[in-house]
């Protein structure tokens, strides 16, 4: 993850330490009852505008999966998540070509300990940047699992395209939930249960967040044939430049996000 960043000219600014914590959760995690480290990498493009620079947008995935059991079966986690780590290095990138024209901070983030119920994001809820309070945090998009059940996007026009892009930024703008939209969704603060997502701890204390990704019905989820033969790359390219036309919108947009 550092050796990407560095690739792309971009430097971690901070890796956050998550405490070591009980593996609990999902009864089919090989790291079940072990205890271990892990850590969020944190790379940070500043806002341009004087007036904005202090809003802060989440470009995220996670890094870790289910890892490897003692007798060496691998669930090698290519949609879950690298699929999504793929793409928030790809729209680092792509931020970097527009060095000096953000308008807010984008932070990009990779997660640690998001299959131990959500660890490594809940972590940063309780212990924000000192530069970076989540009050600063206008928009938190959460990339997981957008390398299956996107193949439709292959055939989306452009004006189509748009127009997803379109939507979600209102959306995010107007604070509006979409129950209807079959390829993101949110957390509202009201949403109880489990998280599933590192957009659930933001949601859950009302900043406004975008999930992209697909997990329901999806083939080889958390199985050790979640390879990259499996992952359809057209697709979840095309959905990655979506996103990025999105948040070009949230970060150009003059108004403030904050929330009265
Ligand atoms: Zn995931």
């Amino acid at each position: 993850m550092r050796k990407s960043f560095h690739e792309i000219d971009f430097r971690p600014q901070h890796a956050h330490a998550v405490p070591d914590g009980e593996s609990h959760g999902n009864p089919e995690n090989p790291l079940l009852g072990q205890r271990m480290a892990t850590s969020n990498v944190i790379g940070i493009i500043p806002g341009n505008d004087p007036d904005l620079s202090e809003e802060v947008i989440i470009i995220s995935a996670h890094r870790d999966h289910l890892g490897q059991t003692p007798d060496d079966i691998h669930y090698p986690g290519a949609n879950d998540d690298l699929s999504g780590l793929a793409a928030t290095l790809e729209l680092a990138r792509m931020f970097m070509q527009h060095k000096g024209e953000n308008k807010r901070t984008l932070m990009f983030v990779a997660y640690g300990a998001e299959e131990q119920h959500e660890m490594g994001s809940m972590y940063h809820v309780a212990h924000p940047l000192p530069d970076f309070p989540n009050e600063n945090i206008v928009l938190m998009i959460s990339i997981d699992m957008i390398g299956l059940g996107y193949d439709k996007w292959s055939s989306f026009t452009p004006a189509q395209l748009n127009r997803y892009a379109s939507t979600w930024y209102e959306e995010v703008y107007n604070g509006v939930n979409d129950d209807s939209d079959d390829y993101s969704h949110e957390y509202p603060p009201e949403k109880s249960g489990t998280f599933s997502y590192d957009a659930g701890p933001f949601g859950k204390i009302g900043i406004n967040n975008r999930v992209f990704g697909k997990a329901e019905g999806i083939p080889h989820y958390h199985k050790t044939t979640d390879s990259w033969e499996n992952v359809h790359f057209g697709p979840a390219a095309i959905v990655t430049r979506t996103i990025f036309d999105f948040l070009w919108k949230v970060d150009q947009d003059p108004r403030t996000h904050a929330k009265p």
